[in-house]
């Protein structure tokens, strides 16, 4: 492991630079990557952003993003800066699983490996990590590694507060969940000081909807979401045809699984929706539910207590069984 104290000595002399975050990037995966970005360019280094695959079309505002290098979409170029890189920033995942790809290429490289994250149980790939499980978001835990291990606040330009505040405004569910601590309302506070412009950027992410999107959501609202009263759980199942028939694309489906959780009384909430490669599993719950625990457990995923994902080489409709089958044995935890 290296000590911040020799981090920020190699950080003194110029070096080749790879920033990489999970696979499908969220806001947080893009915000704190953009923004971690930024701000190692300004420190005269050769830095290059390389996600493991598409994401959603509305943080294609954000600034920086046209520099993003799409790896499936540029592999030689792609392996030719992994293999050459000093340093490796691995932003928002705590397992090298989880850039898919990506992930024997950043594994083999020479290059140190910085891991800046917030999931639980990382693995030990990494040779200096800023990490947290308490922190509302991989972004907020840029902006500490910023100005408090680098003393360096100066230099948080209006573009790299736009990217951060993005990252914590989106894992945080816009400031709801319980994550969102005094001192994080502190550190967005001082983003906009520093030049985010909050209401721009709420407009940006929440009023980009197609019109495609939305008559997605109404259809999976109408029919596709089902209430299991007796264990206090919804779950959305969309189906491969869904996805066809509304023109789905990366990003659309964001946020979908929180309708089901709004339902009054309900404490998990899921969306199982076949991605075609595999079935994808979002869970959501409120209180103590431990959403990783099941997706560790039985969808080959992880997460966080309240929000967790994984994945089935079932059916469709055999993880849906499965999903409904594993409910009893939680019933206690979800109707007390
Ligand atoms: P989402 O449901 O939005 O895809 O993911 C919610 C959270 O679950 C993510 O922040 C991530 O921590 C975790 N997660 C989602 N999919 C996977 C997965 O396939 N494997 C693991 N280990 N974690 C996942
Ligand atoms: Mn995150």
């Amino acid at each position: 492991m290296l000590t911040l104290d020799i981090l920020k000595e190699k950080l003194t002399e110029k070096q080749r630079i790879v920033v990489t975050t999970h696979y499908k990037p969220d806001g947080d995966a893009m915000g704190s990557s953009l923004g971690l970005y930024y701000w190692l360019q300004a420190q005269g280094h050769d830095v290059h952003i390389i996600a493991p695959s598409d994401y959603p079309s509305f943080l294609f505002w954000m600034p920086g993003q046209e520099d993003v290098i799409i790896y499936t979409q540029q592999l030689d170029r792609s392996h030719q800066l992994i293999e050459d890189a000093d340093l490796i920033f691995c932003l928002d995942f705590n397992h090298l699983s989880r850039i898919h790809e990506m992930e024997n290429p950043v594994r083999n490289s020479k290059a140190l490996k910085v891991m800046v994250d917030h999931h639980l149980a990382p693995e030990n790939f990494d040779d200096f990590r800023h990490w947290d499980s308490s922190a509302a978001a991989t972004a907020q835990l840029v902006y500490d590694l910023i100005v408090n291990q680098f003393g360096d606040r100066e230099h948080i330009t209006a573009d790299i507060a736009t990217c951060l505040y993005t990252g914590i405004m989106t894992d945080t569910g816009s400031f709801r969940f319980s994550s969102t601590t005094a001192q994080v309302h502190l550190i967005i506070a001082d983003l906009i000081t520093l030049g985010a412009q909050n209401w721009k950027i709420h407009e940006h992410v929440f009023n980009s909807s197609t019109e495609n999107r939305l008559k997605f959501l109404g259809f999976c609202l109408l029919n596709r979401l089902e209430v299991l009263p007796e264990y206090n759980t919804a779950v959305f199942a969309v189906s491969r045809e869904d996805i066809s028939r509304f023109n789905v694309t990366t990003g659309d489906t964001e946020g979908l699984v929180n309708y089901a959780l709004s339902v009054s009384g309900i404490r998990l909430a899921a969306l199982i929706i076949d991605r075609k490669e595999r079935i994808k599993i979002s869970l959501r719950s409120i209180g103590d539910f431990p959403c990783n625990e099941i997706c560790s457990t039985y969808f080959n995923g992880g997460g966080h207590r309240n929000a967790a994902g994984g994945s089935s080489d079932e059916s469709l409709e055999n993880t849906v069984l499965t999903f409904k089958t594993i409910l009893p044995k939680y019933k206690n935890l979800l109707t007390q």
